[in-house]
């Protein structure tokens, strides 16, 4: 097998979207399958969009997936920089020989006299467009003579470089997903390659890094698709052999219509990123998966069926099924819908596939933040462990584990009113005392003994058994729900257990 080099080539504008940690995850993914590499590239040409904190944020974003790059900007390699700021030169080599070539050409055109064209264009019913049908008609060094292109450039004036399309050729080209894809290049404009401030556009530096980092496999998004024409042209023109290119679909919104955004988040109350973000300017804040509680297993699972078929009923994979289980030909052409119930399904599954001593680790900072005491003793872990044993089906996030478990850590502040009202009745009151008294007489304090000697006591006294056990729950937790009531009075002990019991007793009865 020949070797295998994808990347992933984020644009530091801001944070990373689901969609951009898709195309990072089926690059790794690929990479890994095909014992390749996983480069990041930090594609920030276009310095105006540059977003502060957003480069730390994909890194951190991508880690916390395990989602991480063998090489790239910050994690070294040999093909160096890994962000296109600090490879200018190799840049500007390149196009030189294009322009040397007179497959690129400089273009002074103002951005009035653009505009002017723009507007003559249009009264006459038409679309301008920098092409081959007009560029016979601007301000460029095909239509100057070579002394005043010098002149020109000597006096400073700005120009851009422009990539001289060849006329009215069919280019067919392949893409892994799409199959056959045909563009005649009358449909294109002559790009610039390299804006006035002297910095390239994406088109030259990303076709240029992808050659001199040797990319074998180019996995993007949907809407790069547009631009493959002009990248194969390009890699005709520097007479380089093009990457395999697979252009993925979009991820769409929860109602099917539409490319999923962020404010369908903000508006739907789901994450959308992975990591919470703040917008430096706006202060306004974006959830993430990661602070919503999702645990990474559940996040690149469910990411990995948006828009890929393992061609069998399995949902459920670890990373390292995926990779075992990936590949291109699973990946659809149209858009995959977003579900956000879906991803908490996912989430549900991989944190129930985790053992109560993994669990352990993910509670006990919960705990530790609802009650704020240390939580690293043995005993507190051992007591937990248990109380995971009886709750941890209920949980689909760490968090839950409160919703579930508190009253095995305090006793209950309040009572929930609507249950409370049917059960607290006169007998309610003489049934408990009578259970305090007989619980005081239990000495094996332990959950099947408990269970066995309760039930004698309400056959022996004829009451009904919802009478007692129910009045009794809520007065151990607050409500009707919750797990088995005797392995709960187990683990929190006879004495608190009666206590709690003659709390309700006086609130419920006295105040
Ligand atoms: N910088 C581009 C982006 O932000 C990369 C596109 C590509 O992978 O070629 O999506």
């Amino acid at each position: 097998m020949g070797k295998f080099r994808v990347r992933f080539a984020p644009s530091p504008t801001g944070p990373l979207h689901i969609g951009g940690v898709r195309t990072a995850l089926f690059n790794y993914l690929l990479a890994k399958k095909n014992n390749g590499q996983f480069i990041l590239r930090i594609e920030d040409t276009d310095q105006k969009r540059f977003v502060p904190g957003s480069i730390e944020y994909i890194q951190e974003a991508l880690e916390w997936a395990g989602i991480v790059p063998d090489e790239g900007f910050g994690y070294g390699g040999d093909y160096g920089p890994y962000k296109q700021s600090e490879r200018k030169d190799l840049y500007e080599q390149c196009v030189e020989q294009l322009l040397e070539e007179g497959k690129a050409y400089y273009a002074f055109d103002t951005p009035e006299e653009l505009e002017a064209m723009r507007q003559q264009f249009q009264q006459e019913g038409k679309t301008f467009q920098y092409d081959a049908s007009t560029r016979s008609l601007m301000k460029n060094s095909l239509t100057l003579s070579e002394n005043e292109v010098t002149k020109l450039l000597e006096q400073g004036q700005p120009y851009v470089i422009r990539f001289k399309i060849p006329e009215n050729r069919t280019v067919k080209m392949q893409d892994l997903i799409r199959g056959e894809v045909e563009v005649n290049t009358n449909t294109l404009d002559d790009k610039v390659l390299v804006k006035s401030d002297g910095l390239p556009t994406y088109h030259l530096a990303n076709v240029v890094d992808d050659h001199l980092m040797e990319i074998t496999h180019v996995i993007r998004g949907e809407e790069w698709l547009p631009s493959l024409a002009l990248h194969h042209l390009l890699y005709e023109a520097f007479g380089w052999q093009p990457p395999k290119f697979a252009h993925l679909p979009l991820i769409l919104k929860p109602t099917g219509k539409g490319k999923l955004s962020k404010r369908d988040g903000i508006k739907g109350g789901f994450p959308v990123f992975p990591l919470e973000w703040t917008d430096p300017q706006t202060d306004e804040k974006l959830e993430g998966f990661r602070e919503e509680g999702y645990l990474p297993e559940a996040f690149i699972n469910m990411l990995a069926l948006l828009g890929w078929n393992p061609g069998t009923d399995r949902e459920i994979f670890t990373m390292n099924e995926l990779i075992k289980a990936f590949d291109l030909s699973g990946v659809n052409k149209s858009g995959a819908r977003f579900d956000p119930e879906k991803a908490k399904w996912f989430q549900q599954q991989h944190l129930q596939l985790k053992s109560e001593e993994e669990l352990l680790e993910l509670v006990l900072p919960v705990i530790r933040k609802q009650l704020g005491f240390h939580t690293d003793g043995k005993a507190i872990r051992d007591y937990t462990l248990k109380v995971l044993k009886l709750v941890k089906e209920r949980l689909v996030f760490p968090a839950d584990f409160w919703t579930w478990a508190s009253f095995f850590y305090q006793a209950p502040e309040e009572y929930n009113p609507k249950v409370l009202k049917k059960h607290k009745k006169p007998q309610t009151k003489e049934i408990l005392e009578k259970v305090v008294k007989f619980l005081q007489g239990i000495e094996d304090w332990k959950a099947p003994f408990i269970k066995e000697q309760l039930s004698g006591f309400i056959e022996e006294n004829q009451f009904s058994f919802g009478k007692v056990l129910q009045p009794l729950r809520i007065a151990l937790t607050g409500d009707l729900k919750g797990p088995d009531l005797f392995e709960m009075m187990e683990l929190i002990g006879k004495d608190e257990t009666l206590k709690r019991i003659e709390k309700a007793l006086k609130v419920w009865f006295e105040e």
